[in-house]
This record gives C-alpha cells, structure tokens and sequence, in this order.
C-alpha cells in the first residue's frame, strides 16, 4: 500500500492534527484547550500539513529504554508550513546528510515496543 493511502485510511489519532485559535488564529501543536498567545478559549480543531522543514537536529546514540533497538535515531526540529514546531524523531535518512533547512514530511511509524505492544505515531522523513 502506499504511503499515501495508508495515511488517507489511518485512524485520526495518527494524523497530525493541531488546534486553531479563533479569537487570534495562532495554530498550536500539541492541541490546547486555551491558546497562549491571547489567552483565548474557543479553539477548534486543525488538521495540519505534515510538511516542513528541519530547524535543527541531533544524532542520539545512548537511547532511554524501550529505544534501544532503534539507536542510533535522529531527533530533529521541525518547522511546518503553519509555522508550529515540533519535535519528532527523523527517519529515512543518512545522518550525514542531514542539513538545516531541508524540506521534511510526516510518515506514521512505530514508535516503541514495550513487551509487545507497539506504539505508532508521527515521525518525519525526507520530502
Ligand atoms: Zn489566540
């Protein structure tokens, strides 16, 4: 299946899905209940692009546990079209090839096996 289909059919927990200030319009990521900017609370839910770019990133080689199997791993900054950042793991990609500025987009991937019980959610990946 391809990448787009899958993401088109997955849950709506793996979207990427941020919520809108309507009193100011900021856009924030995680979803909040008051926005922070001007303190409003009539916010509504805003599904994101998924697409952006790498602000800055770092190799991480000593995982926390339940991690281990996936070292070394890149954590990276990433700012999205909407201007939110995120911080999220980097995958399909050489570390050394890596640069600031580069163009990214969201890919749903495991995040953790703890005895057996998978975790998916949202990393990036090269665009
Ligand atoms: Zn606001």
């Amino acid at each position: 299946m391809s990448a787009p289909n899958y993401l088109r059919e997955a849950p709506r927990r793996y979207r990427l899905e941020g919520a809108r200030c309507k009193g100011c319009g900021a856009i924030h990521f995680p979803p909040k209940a008051i926005c922070d900017r001007c303190g409003g609370r009539d916010l509504e839910s805003e599904g994101l692009s998924g697409e952006g770019e790498l602000v800055a990133y770092t190799i991480i080689r000593h995982p926390p546990k339940g991690f281990e199997d996936q070292a070394p791993y890149v954590i990276g900054i990433v700012q999205l079209k909407e201007g939110v950042r995120i911080l999220s793991q980097i995958v399909d990609c050489d570390p050394t090839e890596l640069r600031e500025g580069m163009r990214l987009k969201v890919a749903i991937r495991r995040i953790k096996n703890d005895g057996g019980f998978i975790e998916y959610g949202y990393k990036f990946r090269p665009a």
